[in-house]
């Protein structure tokens, strides 16, 4: 629970030699998480886990206060995993009483969530930060359905010359696709069957990049099949994967994404597909 006792006893591990992965979560954890554990797992001598809900990335009208929390199930899930450290600070620890220092990012921190969601990238950073002074790594680990995030995460670690590499994991999803999220828990029965359109269209824009569509065409069609299952829609964008620009022809030699963002019911996800970027055949 203790910034100094964690600092301590990753600095002492490092003295041996060790090499440290270090995966930030909010907790309830489920097999995304635990995907970023085993990759961490697999490349460091020693991994340690955050589980830390953070206020500050949290709008007034988000889901600070409801958003899932079990430690004894987190703990359990990240024991028989490897972990070798759970940080799991308390609110004061990480942010005590009167401190008001925030890390602003411009650049990937500005357009979709960054505009939707104001301060919530300034929170990210700034816990970000904080938690790897906590946790002094080699390497930490995030999940590429944030994608995102991690572009925010890497300008910041790039600008502030952080010593430590930023590894992206692939996104972990259900059997009919959804991508696995914390959030999943708020979804019925049938918002839960509904959100499997989002993968399923994200499929099938891939589809259309590889058979040469239009790009306006193929975010169309996607808008569409979200819509016929009353999924309201905040972006459905095809970008740069670095510059997070608008590409507005396909070209196979441009890195490109397509970003998701939308509500069901009352619930908001995101999830995103990569888009080939090799010859039109291999697609
Ligand atoms: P969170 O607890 O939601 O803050 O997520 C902690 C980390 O897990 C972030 O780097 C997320 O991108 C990553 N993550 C969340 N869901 C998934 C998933 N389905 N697959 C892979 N990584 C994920």
């Amino acid at each position: 629970h203790d910034r100094n006792v964690m600092r301590e006893l990753i600095l002492s591990s490092r003295t041996m030699g060790r090499r440290i992965g270090f995966i930030p979560t909010m907790g309830s954890l489920h097999a995304g998480h635990t995907s970023l554990v085993d990759q961490a797992v697999a490349e460091c001598n020693d991994v340690v886990t955050s589980i830390f809900v953070n206020p500050s990335q949290f709008g007034p009208q988000e889901d600070f206060e409801q958003y899932p929390r079990d430690f004894d199930a987190d703990f359990n899930l990240l024991a028989r995993h490897d972990v070798r450290w759970i940080f799991a600070p308390d609110v004061h620890e990480m942010y005590p009483p009167g401190d008001s220092t925030r890390i602003e990012i411009d650049g990937p921190a500005e357009p979709y969530e960054g505009t939707l969601r104001p301060g919530h990238f300034s929170g990210v950073a700034t816990i970000v930060f904080r938690l790897l002074q906590a946790a002094p790594s080699h390497a930490v680990y995030f999940g590429a359905k944030d994608w995102q995030q991690v572009l925010v995460v890497r300008k910041m670690v790039h600008d502030l010359k952080l010593d430590v590499e930023v590894m992206t994991c692939p996104t972990v999803r259900d059997t009919d696709g959804l991508a696995l999220s914390s959030r999943n828990t708020y979804l019925s029965e049938s918002e839960r069957n509904r959100a499997q359109t989002i993968y399923a269209a994200l499929e099938q824009a891939a589809q259309n990049w590889c058979r040469g569509l239009a790009i306006d065409t193929i975010e169309q069609k996607v808008r569409d099949m979200l819509s016929a299952k009353e999924i309201q829609i905040d972006y459905a964008d095809i970008v740069h994967t670095e510059s997070l620009k608008k590409i507005s022809e396909v070209s196979q030699n441009t890195p490109a994404i397509f970003l998701i963002a939308c509500r069901v019911g009352s619930t908001r996800l995101i999830d995103n597909i990569l888009l080939p970027s090799q010859a039109l055949s291999s697609c």
